[in-house]
């Protein structure tokens, strides 16, 4: 086999479509960039957003706010979190989630994840246990549901709240229920790396309107709050108007506009991007000492990054296989790396939180492997990408091990 090499570029999504820079340059042109800052009759983009959101989502409720991690402090302020109160969260997840835990004022524990990438129920339900929490922040790390039935089953029994981060999985489902409606709040991100790209961004729902409506007034609503389609009329207000801090984080009319015209498309893409996945998967799923996690047939994912489990027994040797598909152009993140690097990092990084041993996690991690999947990527790219995958892991596994 000759040298294959992949030109592709791993953080290059999609331009942002026609339609939608035209809608947000008439924004601009309007000189009127802020949510409530609308003249007689007219319905701001934000609100539209949430509405179509909400809509496309099957709930009642949604709040564009300033940046997906904004949207779990303020679920997590208007759930009524105290000051140090423990909340539980995935230690398989990004660091924006731990920082938002903190930022509300809660103290992040952290549960360990399953070598399928999920929450692992028996680690939660010892840490409900151990700490008395009310609360999980559920982190779909990676796009992977774990049995929501099962964690609902749970939660249930011991009076505990779901708040789900669902960065990874707009457009997701288990037993076709949407991933976002499981909980007393969910949130989604816009940021660029995410399902829907307006840089930054995110989007917090709920059918809870007591929740809604603080989360409406700690986003810095003022007294606009009757500007807001998807969201509980005036009594929902009521009692909490003036109790509730404005912590100013809402979004602005440019970003709703692009978004609005991405959304329509939201569902399309899902399909595009779950073709890359079964390419690169096809390619890669039979190669000796790879194991992908499972993807339950329960599962609606979708496939905008990809995982895999890869028996190597060293630092040296998963550094060498990222090296390897680095100068073929494929470019693979290791969780098991000493040091955090690029938007990497594990709670063994995350040094403002108490020591928590979580072994589980740790092995898991040592094997796990990353790659992002754009759309720019067509599916020939994403062929290739496995090829060159199977070929390094090969030479690499193939290479006797330099303990022996
Ligand atoms: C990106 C991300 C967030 C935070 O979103 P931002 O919009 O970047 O603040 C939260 N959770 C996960 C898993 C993410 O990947």
């Amino acid at each position: 086999m000759g040298e294959l090499i992949f030109t592709g570029n791993f953080t290059q999504q999609e331009a942002i479509p026609e339609e939608a820079i035209n809608r947000a340059v008439s924004v601009m042109r309007s000189g009127r960039l802020h949510r409530y800052n609308t003249v007689e009759g007219e319905v701001s983009e934000t609100a539209l957003l949430e509405s179509e959101f909400a809509d496309w989502l099957g709930v009642d409720y949604c709040l564009a706010c300033a940046s997906g991690g904004y949207a779990l402090q303020t679920a997590l302020r208007a759930f009524g979190l105290r000051p140090g109160e423990p909340v539980l969260t995935n230690a398989f997840t990004l660091s924006p989630v731990p920082g938002a835990i903190w930022g509300a004022g809660g103290m992040p524990v952290l549960i360990e994840t399953t070598p399928d990438l999920v929450i692992d129920l028996g680690s939660l339900e010892k840490s409900i246990s151990d700490t008395g929490a009310r609360i999980l922040l559920m982190s779909h790390m990676r796009g992977h549901l774990a049995d929501m039935d099962a964690v609902c089953d749970l939660l249930d029994r011991r009076g505990v709240a779901l708040i789900e981060d669902c960065a990874h999985t707009m457009g997701a489902s288990w037993r076709g229920r949407a991933s976002g409606t499981f909980g007393i709040a969910a949130c989604f991100s816009t940021q660029t790396y995410k399902h829907m790209n307006s840089g930054e961004g995110g989007l917090l729902v709920s059918q809870d309107s007591a929740l809604f409506a603080r989360a409406v007034l700690l986003s810095g609503s003022y007294m606009f709050y009757g500007h807001h389609l998807a969201a509980p009329g005036a009594d929902a207000y009521a009692g909490v108007q003036f109790t509730t801090p404005n912590c100013s984080g809402r979004m602005d009319e440019v970003r709703a506009a692009i978004l609005r015209v991405q959304l329509r498309t939201l569902n399309e893409n899902v399909e595009r991007w779950n073709e890359r996945y079964k390419c690169v998967a096809e390619t890669i799923s039979g190669v000796q000492g790879i194991r992908l996690p499972a993807r339950p047939n329960d599962e609606r994912f979708v496939g905008s990054s990809i995982q895999f489990h890869c028996a190597v027994t060293s630092e040296e040797e998963a550094t060498d296989l990222v090296k390897r598909c680095r100068k073929r152009g494929v470019v693979l993140k290791w969780f098991g790396a000493d040091a955090p690097s690029g938007y990497t990092s594990t709670h063994l990084h995350w040094n403002y939180l108490p020591d928590r041993p979580l072994p589980q996690t740790d092995t898991i991690l040592r094997t796990l492997f990353d790659m992002r999947l754009p759309l720019t990527f067509s599916l020939e790219d994403c062929r290739l990408i496995g090829a060159i995958i199977k070929q390094s892991i090969n030479e690499v596994l193939a290479k006797p091990s330099s303990a022996e």
